[in-house]
């Protein structure tokens, strides 16, 4: 599990090739399908995270790449976790993914009647039987890897009693768990999902799309590949802890009077470091405050990277990148940041914004006067433009721009030294003012006027160029700093996964000062040396408020290796 995956291996711009692709591209010579169609399968008991996404631009990308199509499925077959909102954020984020199904959205819950109706054909066939054994003596019977099951003493029962006990399960007739469907395969197979699997349970619970009509459900098993049988499914995508039911799908589908012979095919989940992919766990997180929401950015959702200002096209690069495959491996989260950098330093506008203010006076810049200056939208892109900057005499800059005595390999603030304000001057450090502690509170300094755009005006150089604000013109923000929500990189792997939260996962700033052109900023934008900031979703004018989407590069430590 921890051989960590570099998808710089699987970096190309040709199409992708898989063990996937290739199949299907076989499949399509073969004459085997004259068109492709796949799935992307969700239960509506969560937010889809990154996790999802894989599954998401697979499913979704080899139809497209294939000229077939990819529906998307919800798997409601649990009402006890489902919601319908949870069907419209799914719907949404598949969308701001990149993905559209067209016409093709389909529920399992509306296979719920044929389903009934082929569950009673394997009863009456002898391939199914109503069973009395509790969860817990199933779980008895069934055995173990080194010990084969026992047959439930209900196993012999006749189709018609069976039948009738079916009938009665779905008339509401018994308690939730006295009742199950199971198939009649085989109790001393190798693989335990053939010793008669469970194929309905009784849950006298209201669906969100059937209401009260139901009071047995299918399992995952009997719903999954029936269901895709009856959508026309030829290849069936999913993560590697189905493989072993595959050999259950198989047989149901050639058990049944099925309309078409869908295939699975199952390639490794994502697993990614410092977070954790899982719906269970992140609705935890959610339902004890943890996080502020599904939304909230730290969390892996899709959602929360959407608001924490990831665009989608780093989402499907980054997946792109890593590949399909059978190998389960960790990635790091640095790659998914890497790949976040490269695609906002093509797109986001720059920016000057101070997040840690400290107030610098040019002294022998006139009083009350201000100007304009040019600031280039990006520096490595000239078309990207200008934008006109206030300057005057009174501007934020950053603390850590200043140091007291500072050696010869600081670049920027200290009494004496020379340096560039970014678009503006070179300015000399004069003077501190210092409060009672000795803490700095206004740095002093003088400006050369001949150096307007920060250009030198003799071929004297400075060393280094800082970011800046205008006292006069700045608008006030909210910025919030994000790092890894949990501070181990396998969270649970040592300890309980919980204590493996990163308490230092926010940080707030609450006054920051940003240029003007801030003010109504619809999109990510970079911060000149700071990073790369989103406005939330609940920044208003008057109230501005940032996240962080990611640094401009990573000044973590580098993991163990
Ligand atoms: P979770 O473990 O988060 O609860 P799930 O598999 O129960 O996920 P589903 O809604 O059933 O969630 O998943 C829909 C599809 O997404 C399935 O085909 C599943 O295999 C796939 N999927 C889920 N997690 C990942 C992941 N980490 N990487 C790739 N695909 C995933
Ligand atoms: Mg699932």
């Amino acid at each position: 599990m921890t051989d960590t995956q570099n998808p710089d291996d699987n970096e190309t711009d040709a199409a992708p090739r898989d063990f996937i692709r290739d199949r299907i591209s076989a499949d399509i010579e073969s004459g085997q399908h004259a068109a492709i169609v796949t799935r992307f399968p969700p239960e509506p008991n969560g937010h889809l995270h990154i996790g999802h996404a894989k599954s998401i631009c697979l499913n979704f990308g080899v139809a497209d790449e294939f000229g077939g199509t990819c529906n998307l499925r919800f798997d409601d077959t649990n009402p006890a976790r489902e919601d319908e909102s949870y069907i419209r954020a799914i719907q949404d984020d598949v969308r701001w993914l990149g993905f559209d199904w067209g016409d093709n959205l389909f529920y399992a819950s509306d296979n719920f009647e044929q389903l009934y109706a082929w569950a009673q054909h394997l009863i009456e066939n002898g391939l199914a039987y109503v069973d009395d054994l509790s969860a817990d003596e199933m779980r008895e019977y069934r055995g173990t890897l080194t010990e084969p099951g026992r047959p439930s003493p209900h196993r012999g029962r006749t189709a018609a009693e069976s039948l009738d006990l079916f009938a009665r399960m779905r008339a509401g007739e018994f308690e939730d768990g006295a009742k199950v469907l199971r198939a009649k395969i085989d109790m001393a197979s190798g693989n335990i999902n053939l010793r008669d699997p469970v194929l309905y349970r009784i849950l006298r619970a209201d669906h969100p799309r059937t209401g009260d009509a139901w009071r047995i459900y299918p399992t995952y098993d009997f719903a999954h590949g029936q269901s895709d049988a009856i959508e026309g499914i030829t290849h069936s995508l999913c993560t590697l802890e189905f493989e072993d039911h595959r050999p259950l799908y198989d047989w149901l589908i050639d058990n049944l009077p099925v309309p078409a012979r869908p295939r699975q095919y199952e390639f490794s989940r994502l697993n990614l470091g410092h977070t954790v992919l899982s719906k269970r766990r992140l609705s935890q997180l959610v339902e004890e405050g943890h996080v502020t929401g599904w939304d909230d950015p730290r969390m892996p959702t899709v959602t929360g990277l959407r608001r924490r200002g990831v665009p989608p096209e780093a989402i499907r690069d980054f997946i792109g990148r890593l590949g399909i495959t059978k190998s389960d491996g960790l990635v790091e989260m640095s790659y998914l940041e890497n790949t976040i950098r490269e695609h906002l330093n093509q797109t986001a506008p720059r920016r000057m914004g101070v997040l840690d203010p400290i107030k610098l006076v040019i002294e022998n810049y006139p009083e009350g006067e201000t100007e304009e200056l040019d600031g280039l939208n990006n520096p490595t892109d000239e078309s990207a433009g200008t934008r006109k900057i206030p300057f005057g005499r009174e501007l934020y800059v950053e603390r850590d721009d200043y140091m007291d005595d500072a050696p010869n390999k600081f670049r920027r603030l200290t009494i004496g030294r020379e340096v560039r304000l970014r678009f503006a001057y070179f300015v000399t450090c004069t003077d501190v003012i210092k409060d009672a502690e000795g803490n700095v509170t206004e740095l002093r300094c003088t400006y050369d006027p001949e150096s307007r755009g920060g250009d030198s005006p003799d071929g004297r150089k400075v060393r280094g160029t800082i970011h800046w604000v205008s006292v006069a013109h700045a608008v006030t923000a909210e910025v919030r700093l994000y790092d890894h929500l949990f501070a181990a990189e396998e969270p649970g792997k040592e300890r309980d996964w919980l204590e493996d939260l990163n308490p230092a996962s926010l940080e707030v700033r609450d006054t920051c000062f940003l240029e003007p052109a801030l003010a109504d900023a619809d999109g990510v934008v970079q911060f000149e040396r700071l990073g790369y900031f989103a406005p939330d979703t609940n920044s208003a004018p008057g109230a501005l408020l940032f996240n962080r989407t990611v640094s401009l590069r990573d000044s973590r430590p580098k993991a163990k290796g």
